[in-house]
């Protein structure tokens, strides 16, 4: 395995910061009640500065990051990230919005120019869930309303996203959302063909390479291929949505990528802001983008191509390209896989139901969320941070970022180990009953 070159320290927490209880105290009057409580139950850490794989706390200790719900694969803080990100502050951090502005451009350019061929036209959004709803406006301004999405798949919480976000848990207080919104198994080719009948050319269909939020579902081989296929025989829109896996995640630019498929719309976001900047964007064929080509204004946002983000943009593709982090990301991900797989197989397997991932997305599944909750407290407890799938809270998700070192990830390892084997101890297999988290 290639030792990656960028492992900096987090800076010292500044002086004066409030402690855990303080600040649970601020979220709860004042954030969410229940976030702070969760705060708490999670330890009261309190996060203040970040870098490559560490976050460290307002208390001194550090933290290796595995989670950030996918946010971090070039790390946290990278230093070029940062230094193309103060740059734009000091120069121009948000723009007129009527004149040229050149970082946007050149934001665009990078990223088509690491997208699936045919893909040019890019629309910036503030969220994953605003370049869904791009995508869905983008969709119907070509008359494809109906939406087939998959059962788990996750696609954000706007009212549009939330419609294709197939959980009736974060749905139902909702309801009604978008009409016209259908879900079918994830990987299941004859179910997605028989909901869009022989005659597609009202729908748009919308899913994941590999679902993250699900807890980490992967299709069989050749499915992306196929429905991408599927789509062009039947006219429907193909929405591939790489959120979380694409930007190197899977150990490829894009999940799209390994099976050479090239969506009408490609939707990128997390870790396309370099870790330093909230940013996603829809990225679209000319011919489907043709709508905000004749108006600029029928969809706009105030923030959309904000400067500072677009400066994050640009240098977080050039930083992939340059480090070679989809191929870390590939190689790192499968040692990881295996040490997992290893580490659960040897001390806690009657409590796992399976161990998987592509890259550096790889989830562990159990057999109940209680466990699941359990294990992502032991590895807080070794200072290791996961998270649990927001679909699927028996799936603890390890998404570390690509820079993390060779002795990172040996550190890693050990902690699951440790975790691991606290679990299989307090649980052993006659009385594996544990307390719900
Ligand atoms: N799509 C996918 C695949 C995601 O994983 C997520 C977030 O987890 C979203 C969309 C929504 O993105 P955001 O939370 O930035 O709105």
């Amino acid at each position: 395995m290639a030792v990656a070159t960028h492992a900096p320290a987090p800076a010292q927490a500044p002086a004066g910061e409030l402690s855990g209880a303080e600040v649970a105290a601020l979220y709860k009057a004042h954030l969410s009640r229940g976030r702070g409580k969760l705060g708490e139950m999670f330890g009261g850490h309190v996060e203040v500065s970040s870098a490559g794989s560490r976050v460290r706390t307002a208390d001194g200790r550090e933290f290796l990051n595995a989670g950030g719900y996918g946010v971090f694969l070039t790390g946290a803080c990278h230093p070029r990230v940062v230094a193309a990100v103060e740059r734009q502050i000091r120069t121009l951090p948000l723009s007129t919005r009527l004149l040229l502005e050149p970082s946007a451009a050149r934001a665009a350019e990078a990223l088509a120019g690491v997208c699936p061929e045919g893909l040019e036209r890019v629309h910036f959004t503030g969220s994953g869930a605003e370049a869904v709803e791009t995508a869905l406006k983008l969709a119907r301004s070509l008359g494809h309303r109906r939406v087939v999405a998959t059962r788990g798949g996750y696609h954000g919480k706007t009212l549009g996203a939330l419609s294709v976000t197939g959980k009736p848990l974060y749905q139902d207080p909702f309801l009604p959302l978008l009409p016209l919104v259908s879900h079918v198994a994830y990987g299941d080719l004859g179910a997605l063909a028989a909901e869009l009948g022989p005659d597609g050319s009202d729908a748009v269909v919308v899913l994941e390479p590999v679902q993250g939020e699900a807890g980490v579902v992967i299709p069989p081989d050749g499915y992306l291929g196929a429905v991408s296929e599927l789509c062009r025989a039947t006219g429907a829109l193909f929405v591939l949505d790489e959120i979380q896996t694409g930007m190197g995640r899977l150990g490829a630019w894009w999940g799209a990528d390994r099976e050479g498929v090239s969506p009408d719309i490609l939707l990128s976001g997390k870790s396309l802001g370099g870790g330093v900047m909230p940013v996603a964007a829809a990225v679209a064929t000319p011919r489907v983008f043709a709508a905000f080509d004749r108006d600029p204004f029928i969809h706009t946002s105030t923030f959309s191509a904000a400067p500072v983000a677009m400066a994050a943009v640009e240098a977080a593709i050039a930083v992939i390209r340059d480090e070679d982090l989809t191929g870390r990301a590939a190689a790192l991900g499968r040692v990881l896989l295996g040490r997992l797989a290893d580490a659960v197989a040897g001390h806690c397997a009657h409590l796992v139901r399976e161990v998987r991932g592509v890259g550096l997305l790889i989830g562990v599944e159990f057999h109940d969320a209680g466990a699941a909750g359990e294990f992502l407290l032991e590895l807080l407890e070794r200072r290791v941070v996961v998270n649990h799938s927001l679909n699927a809270h028996a799936v603890v998700r390890f998404t570390p970022p690509a820079v993390l070192t060779d002795a990172e990830a040996d550190e890693l390892s050990e902690a699951v180990e440790g975790a691991a084997r606290a679990l299989g101890r307090r649980f052993p297999p006659a009385d594996h009953t544990t307390r719900s988290c």
